[in-house]
């Protein structure tokens, strides 16, 4: 039996697989600040799921910055309790087996990348449109090699620009992430109906998208998360195609196609 999970700041969304290419059972619980806490309700889900069957490897994404081993969480603004705690260890000593993690993003990343929208591609952007904005570049169904990892929500689009939670100005997060949008426009992105709203979030990402492309030219690019739901796609295009003049014709911009499980199935394709 195989055990993946994607924890995030509120929620963990935690699933079994008996044949390595398909979730078997999945189930969604809140996430505890407290990691003891949080390391025994993913156990007892675990269990629960399993039905007692023996888990023989574990993969999972984890909602910020990895150290080096990839063992632990070294920054993350929505999880302080996690944060230096020896996650990779205490499941390896809980289940007796090889245990791999990786950001969040980086495996709702490739699981769209095999699976989902992006299949069949071979170099994928994928941005990960949540409260925060994510994001990470897929070659051939990897990551791409990395120093620090991705993070094209914190490109400066604005000189002197709005504030980002991250201590810079101007970063793209800090006009399309979700919280972003709900305290610019007191609304969250599910409910604004406004029209000269979404123009104007749609430019914005336009511009972020532009950058984005001409660094990383990928032959598609995917968008997911609460936000990517809301936002009108045909109005980030047109923006698209109005910026970005370098390059004969613009990637496809498309939505996300496995929802909340992209991340299950990415820790699936970790395994392999
Ligand atoms: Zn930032």
């Amino acid at each position: 039996m195989y055990l993946v999970f994607d924890i995030g700041g509120t929620h963990m969304r935690i699933g079994v697989s008996s044949d390595g290419s398909t979730i078997t059972e999945s189930k969604i619980v809140p996430t505890s600040q407290d990691f003891d806490q949080g390391i025994l309700v993913l156990k007892q889900t675990a269990d629960e799921l399993s039905g007692g069957e023996k888990i023989n490897v574990v993969a999972g994404g984890i909602p910020g910055p990895l150290d080096k081993g990839k063992s632990m969480l070294v920054t993350c603004p929505q999880l302080h309790g996690w944060i230096q705690k020896p996650l990779k260890a205490e499941l390896e000593k809980a289940y007796g087996t090889k245990v791999y993690l990786e950001n969040d993003t980086a495996i709702g990343g490739i699981g769209e990348a095999v699976k989902g929208a992006g299949a069949g591609k071979k170099i994928v952007a994928y941005l990960a449109m949540g409260t925060g904005i994510g994001g990470t570049r897929i070659v051939d169904q990897r990551v791409d090699s990395n120093n620090l990892g991705f993070e094209p929500g914190h490109q400066i689009i604005m000189p002197d620009g709005n504030p980002c939670n991250c201590g810079g100005k101007g970063h793209l997060e800090a006009y399309v992430g979700g919280s972003y949008i709900e305290k610019i426009y007191h609304q969250r992105a599910e409910d604004i109906k406004d029209v000269s709203i979404w123009n104007e979030v749609s430019k914005y990402l336009a511009i972020g998208l532009n950058n984005t492309i001409v660094h990383w030219s990928p032959d598609i690019v995917v968008l997911g998360g609460s936000v990517s739901e809301s936002i009108p796609l045909e109005k980030v295009q047109a923006y698209l195609s109005e910026f970005l003049t370098i390059f004969p014709q613009a990637p496809d911009i498309v939505k996300a196609s496995l929802g909340h499980d992209g991340g299950l199935y990415g820790a699936l394709e970790l395994l392999k």
